[in-house]
């Protein structure tokens, strides 16, 4: 899978491959997986858990430990620069200046012994180069910027005297004050409630123009998807199968698991009946031959079993690719 438009492009993934090695056998978390983010935009990374989302972005940073776990092939680029083979003493600055992370749990990234204050202080000295005085009134601007209600005041709160929406809002501080290349923000409102949810999301946005960030936003709802992004690519068994702009996921989807999870919505959207693929998510560590959805696929013929499908470009443009032997909406 080639991209066209490589003007703008800020991060490259070349066909990144994860495992983890347990005593029943091999898990490949992530499977030749390719994908690239342009400067500025926001690309959704879509898939049901255990689909290798959060293992792709551990593995662009390269967090994942081993054992288990072993990046088997791949390439990052980072702004010109090839993640992987720096020396690992420099991933520190890869870490936080070159991408940051904002992780689901705001409770168990923070330190419960530190006032938040003093956690945005430190990233900020870390990677702006500011000390003392200079350093706190940054610190306390962050907290402003992230529409904390009496900065001042609040720098000297410890992470239990806050709520979980406020919490999450001190983790976007933190990972902004790296003044990152690329934001990844992986399923930051999944463990907040839908009115808390809605307010992140939309601070996410105001910041998205302010400050100009380029973001890969890590989720399992389309809904965050249809307000978020600009492009998704979307994750199945470990495998990135459709990548497109969001109006074409959503008008023109072209992958039968795609086709499927857009179904859903729109039966529950008209009220009808949740729409649910047949057949359960795969074994991760005994995938099917061929295709990998091919067990759940009402479109799958003979070949989708035995052969696995290469990526079909659906533009002309290299804007609209699909991994599989029979793309709907083919023209
Ligand atoms: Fe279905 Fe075959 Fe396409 Fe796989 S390759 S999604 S089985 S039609």
């Amino acid at each position: 899978m080639e991209e066209t438009k490589t003007k703008d492009i800020i991060l490259s993934v070349k066909d990144l491959s994860t495992s983890f090695f347990l005593r029943e056998g091999e898990v490949k978390a992530v499977d030749g997986v390719s994908f690239s983010v342009r400067k500025g935009e926001c690309l959704a990374l879509v898939g049901e858990s255990g689909s290798g989302k959060t293992v792709t972005a551990l593995s662009m940073l390269r967090l994942v430990v081993w054992p288990p776990g072993k990046i088997k092939s791949g390439e990052v680029i980072l702004d010109g620069v090839s993640v992987f083979d720096l020396p690992m003493k420099n991933m520190k600055d890869v870490r936080g200046k070159g991408m940051a992370m904002i992780l689901q749990e705001p409770m168990s990234s923070l330190n419960p012994s530190q006032t938040i204050g003093q956690q945005i202080q430190e990233a900020v000295e870390i990677n702006q180069g500011l000390k003392g005085e200079e350093a706190k009134k940054k610190a306390i601007e962050m907290l402003g910027i992230v529409r904390i209600p009496s900065p001042e005041k609040r720098y000297y709160n410890y992470p239990h005297e806050l709520s979980g929406g406020m919490k999450q809002r001190i983790m976007i501080a933190i990972a902004l004050s790296c003044r990152p290349k690329v934001l990844i923000a992986d399923e930051p409102t999944c463990s907040l409630d839908v009115t808390i949810q809605a307010q992140i999301l939309r601070l996410m946005q105001q910041l998205r123009k302010e400050i100009d960030t380029t973001i890969l936003f890590i989720t399992s709802d389309l809904g965050i998807v249809a307000e978020m992004a600009d492009r998704v690519a979307i994750m199945y068994a470990g495998q990135l199968i459709e990548i497109c702009d969001v109006f074409t996921l959503f008008e023109n989807s072209a992958h039968p698991y795609t086709k499927g999870i857009m179904g859903s919505i729109t039966a529950m959207k008209e009220g009808g009946r949740l729409n649910i693929i047949s057949g359960d998510p795969p074994d991760l560590m005994a995938l099917p031959s061929g295709c990998k959805f091919h067990p759940r696929c009402e479109y799958c013929q003979e070949i989708c079993k035995t052969e696995e499908p290469g990526y079909t470009d659906l533009s002309g443009t290299g804007d609209h690719w699909v991994r599989c032997h029979f793309p709907l909406n083919k023209k």
